[in-house]
């Protein structure tokens, strides 16, 4: 056969690359052709099927989510909305330890109450979202391969399930360590997974207090579990010299929170992803501290990345919903259960005795968890009132001024209004101020740090993470001039990618997967920008909060267009990446 004429998929025109390998940004051409960059720059006479006009636009490489929890999500929404909305081409499932495989038949309803509470996924959603067709990881992966998907995925060994599974549930919530049998088995399991294509393991480790509990209230099974089942597991990833480990560990004792990761560091001679560092408004060593101590880690030869809180999502939420004081113990009994129940509780005198008394001790607990979710409760402000003319008089204030002005402790306040309005009064985080200068500085400053955290399908009726892209690019590059626009697309996609074990994704190289944006920067915008609207689209008829993005002119996966001007063009060239390629490697 004679030299056929080159024909390319799509020819991306006169826009402005800005590859993520940090290079300072170029104007060339990009052609893609069978899901792949073909060739940057330079001319041709080949024919292209589709030519996108980028002149005046940004040509960079689709965002790589690490932190995200569209396990039960990616199953009725292919594109991970809100996360693929805005530039995100390829995300990690499994976070926090938590997931849906292994996980025995018996065990699936239970395993998807768990998710209710720790994630606040809505259990109708699951219940009618999921197509269970599989028990053990490599079943799951096959799983996750079949279904459409318009973002590609890599997969941890979610280890609260791989716990329950070896151990059973008794056994690990008591946080009773495993013997050695079981040690072997969870070991062997997690070979057997890696040897099936997944990225490493993930851990919860918040003790007993957990802010993300399971739906009893009680913790999960990683938030009490000991050193050494994790370290069993860390060895696995040496013994193959290849994974990566996702830890939030926040026990209460930060010196030996630090001495474990260090410990587990030099046990898995692998990469580990330390949730999450987030600047405070005001305090910099909030940030400061523990990059230091990441600093030294490599110094001591021990990989640790920093996965950074940067976007400025609003939290807009009832007490019907909302799950993120669950760190507060008082809390957490009063807003698990039914609706019914939370109400019966909240009028319970001993209970809100309870709660009163705990506030300046739920404050200092919460105060790092607050400074993401709107800070003190007094500074929540009330936005809606169920519709109720007698409880109008509220909306716009303070929970502080309505209680200094009705006489009442601020916690009453909030149970009153929400009893009255039928537990549909919701509560606004005050404002944005977050810090730019802070952001900047971890994000200029430190090789480790890494932007997110999305939290993608989770906790979806009252948070939006997904538009953290968005918002760096909009806040810290455009608005502020803080972090150039080649820095952030380092950080968005090439450093993560690099760190979670992406093989051939997060920078555009000839050569590489074709996961490419082409936007606007001046049009870039969140919309809404604050507080995301109600949109039922969810299973179940079930309702979330949802933040859509303007500006991105063209999102490409694997060398597919998956949206166009917001527009979902239905495409799924997602693909499953064992061993974090497409490729079989
Ligand atoms: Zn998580």
């Amino acid at each position: 056969m004679g030299a056929l004429m080159e024909n390319f998929d799509i020819h991306i025109s006169g826009g402005t690359i800005v590859d993520g390998t940090r290079v300072p940004r170029f104007k060339s051409d990009l052609w893609i052709k069978d899901g792949k960059i073909a060739k940057i720059g330079g001319r041709t006479s080949a024919s292209s099927d589709r030519t996108i006009d980028a002149t005046g636009k940004i040509v960079a490489p689709g965002f790589v989510d690490l932190h995200t929890h569209y396990d039960a999500q990616i199953r009725w929404d292919p594109w991970c909305t809100i996360s693929g909305y805005h530039g995100v081409t390829s995300v990690v499932l499994g976070n926090c330890g938590f997931g849906f495989a292994p996980v025995r038949p018996d065990f699936q309803e239970r395993s998807m109450l768990t998710m209710t509470r720790t994630e606040a996924i809505p259990f109708e959603s699951m219940k009618q979202g999921m197509d269970w067709d599989w028990e053990t990881i490599p079943e799951y992966l096959d799983s996750l391969e079949r279904i459409p998907k318009g973002v590609n995925v890599i997969q941890y060994m979610p280890t609260a399930s791989l716990m329950t599974y070896v151990m059973g549930l008794e056994k690990a919530k008591a946080g009773e360590p495993a013997n050695q049998a079981e040690r072997e088995e969870m070991a062997r399991l997690l070979h057997e997974g890696m040897d099936a294509g997944l990225c490493g393991f993930s851990i919860q480790r918040l003790g007993e207090n957990s802010v993300q509990a399971d739906y009893d209230g009680s913790p999960m099974v990683t938030d009490i579990m000991c050193d050494e089942d994790i370290l069993n597991l860390a060895r696995v990833l040496s013994d193959r010299d290849e994974g990566f480990i996702q830890i939030t560990q926040g026990t209460g004792d930060i010196r030996s929170d630090i001495a474990f990761l260090e410990k587990l560091a030099a046990v898995a001679k692998r990469p580990i992803l330390h949730n999450v560092v987030a600047p405070s408004r005001q305090d910099p060593e909030v940030h400061r501290r523990p990059l230091r101590w990441i600093d030294k880690c490599w110094d001591a030869g021990l990989p640790v990345y920093a996965q950074c809180g940067t976007g400025r999502a609003g939290f807009a939420f009832t007490l019907e919903h909302w799950n993120l004081y669950d760190a507060s113990p008082a809390w957490r009994a009063v807003t698990t259960g039914t609706k019914e129940e939370k109400i019966e509780k909240m009028k319970d005198p001993e209970l809100r005795k309870a709660l009163v008394a705990e506030a300046a001790e739920a404050d200092r607990r919460l105060q790092v968890i607050q400074a993401g979710v709107g800070g003190n409760p007094k500074g929540l402000v009330v936005q809606g009132v169920n519709r109720q003319a007698n409880l109008q008089q509220y909306v716009g204030k303070s929970v502080g001024d309505i209680a200094q002005a009705e006489g009442k402790h601020h916690v009453e306040v909030m149970l009153d209004l929400s009893l009255a309005g039928d537990l549909n009064v919701e509560f606004l985080g005050p404002d944005k101020g977050s810090n730019a200068s802070f952001m900047a500085e971890m994000m200029n400053d430190s090789p480790y740090a890494i932007p997110g955290v999305s939290d993608g399908g989770a906790h979806t009726k009252f948070f939006t993470g997904g538009a953290y892209t968005t918002d760096f690019l909009t806040w810290l590059v455009r608005d502020e001039g803080v972090v150039t626009l080649e820095e952030a697309h380092y950080r968005l996609s090439a450093l993560a990618a690099h760190a979670a074990g992406f093989r051939d994704r997060g920078t555009l190289k000839e050569g590489s997967a074709a996961d490419v944006l082409v936007y606007d920067m001046e049009e870039l915008e969140i919309l809404p920008n604050w507080i995301g609207d109600v949109e039922y689209d969810l299973p179940g008829g079930e309702w979330r909060r949802v933040q859509r993005a303007k500006g991105y002119k063209q999102i490409i996966v694997n060398g597919e267009i998956t949206f166009e001007d917001g527009e979902c063009t239905s495409a799924t060239p997602g693909k499953l990446l064992r061993h974090g390629s497409a490729e079989s490697i």
